[in-house]
């Protein structure tokens, strides 16, 4: 006998992987020119010099043994130290790297979260649109996944829809700024009037209901401020990756922070801890701890990925397209002409041009490209974006 929820995740593909699979197969057949790919987001700027230097710097003055060997379980101590030092500097805190858990990705410690967190009837809403992998995550970590409705057409957060959901069963709430999938960043006041309902909800209940701030996207913003959220509200637990930050998502590697003015902190941390052993994470990659060590102080160089924003931003809503403020993260989410996304993304997919659907990420009605590719790629795909919509409007005259 086989689980079948296990079964169903693993024999549906996503609809981006299939997207990404079609955009391969038509490749070998128009040429991959004629086809604009903006289903996956997978890094398109290479890691900093800096992280290969350090590789080589560490295979070179590293005994073999050391670098390829067991580290603890929570991480190495260097580089727990590094991460936190880090924030530290950047952010004027105090953080211990006893406060830190190395995981592998951001993936896996959500997953490790939701286990510590998931207590008979818990349940955790997440805030659409949001991120679709949440969902299987937190079912299958026996927690009740509920999903807040956007908040358009802006994408910050409703906050009386987020008062009308919180029950006394409610263990956290997922956060994801910079956002993939609307590329919106949160502002500080959203995150302060979030704070004070939460701070009072959890006092009306008797236990603290905590902020899971899901951050693989932190620094990726263009000009505007991406605040840490524990000092905004300390009952908070992030969930850091350096796969889109230092462009290494193949290396997983990343962090749980559970600050010490968290409810319950040390508890909860052991909690996590023993989570993420129970599922058979712990002990990251160790050439990738080392290299963290020497390199959590650097940031990507977001020149590229600025570039493609602005042409696609400004290309697009001079064509009368409509979306939020893509202020984060490599991605624009775009309201579908005619109102219905799947259509619209089947139509696209006629001419070569993928796009993903928003229903995955609880928002029909909208369609997510991600701009990590070239800069070809955006001019060759700007005539055909236009097209579409000259279709849609001449279908509606
Ligand atoms: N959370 C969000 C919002 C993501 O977009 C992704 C990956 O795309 C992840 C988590 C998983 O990231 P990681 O590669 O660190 O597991």
């Amino acid at each position: 006998m086989i689980n079948q929820n296990a079964y169903a995740l693993g024999a549906n593909r996503s609809c981006i992987r299939d997207l990404f699979e079609y955009g391969c197969q038509q490749a070998a057949i128009v040429g991959r020119e004629n086809v604009y790919d903006y289903s996956l987001g997978n890094p398109s700027i290479p890691s900093p010099r800096e992280v290969d230097e350090a590789i080589v710097q560490i295979l070179r003055d590293t005994d073999s043994l050391a670098v390829h060997g067991y580290t603890s379980a929570v991480g190495d101590y260097d580089t727990r130290k590094a991460i936190s030092q880090d924030l530290n500097a950047r952010y004027g805190v105090q953080t211990r790297p006893e406060q830190f858990f190395i995981g592998c990705g951001a993936a896996p410690e959500l997953v490790a979260v939701f286990r510590a967190l998931a207590v008979p009837e818990g349940e955790i809403l997440a805030i659409a649109p949001y991120f679709p992998e949440y969902k299987p995550f937190a079912q299958e970590a026996g927690l009740t996944f509920r999903v807040v409705p956007p908040d358009v057409p802006d994408f910050q957060i409703d906050l009386a829809q987020v008062e009308a959901m919180v029950t006394p069963h409610t263990q956290a709430i997922l956060l994801n700024s910079p956002n993939n999938p609307s590329g919106v960043v949160y502002t500080r006041k959203t995150l302060q009037a979030l704070a004070a309902l939460l701070t009072e909800k959890g006092r009306e209940y008797g236990h603290p209901i905590y902020l899971v701030s899901d951050e693989p996207y932190r620094e990726l913003a263009y000009g505007v401020e991406v605040p840490f959220v524990p000092a905004i509200y300390p009952n908070t637990i992030v969930c850091y990756s350096y796969s889109k930050s230092l462009s290494l998502p193949g290396e997983r590697i990343g962090y749980v922070y559970v600050p010490e003015a968290a409810e319950d902190s040390a508890v909860l941390y052991a909690a996590i801890a023993g989570a993420a052993r129970a599922a058979g994470h712990v002990c990251a990659p160790s050439l990738w701890q080392k290299v963290i060590a020497r390199c959590a102080h650097l940031r990507p160089d977001l020149e590229a990925y600025d570039r493609n924003r602005q042409a696609l931003y400004q290309g697009l809503t001079a064509m009368g397209y409509e979306m939020a403020r893509p202020d984060g993260a490599f991605y624009l989410f775009i309201k579908a002409p005619g109102g219905d996304a799947e259509a619209f993304s089947e139509k696209a997919k006629e001419k070569n041009l993928l796009v993903v659907p928003g229903t995955g990420f609880g928002c029909p009605g909208y369609f997510r490209i991600c701009y990590c590719v070239s800069r070809d790629q955006i001019q060759r795909s700007l005539p055909v974006f236009a097209e579409l919509i000259r279709e849609y409007r001449k279908e509606n005259d």
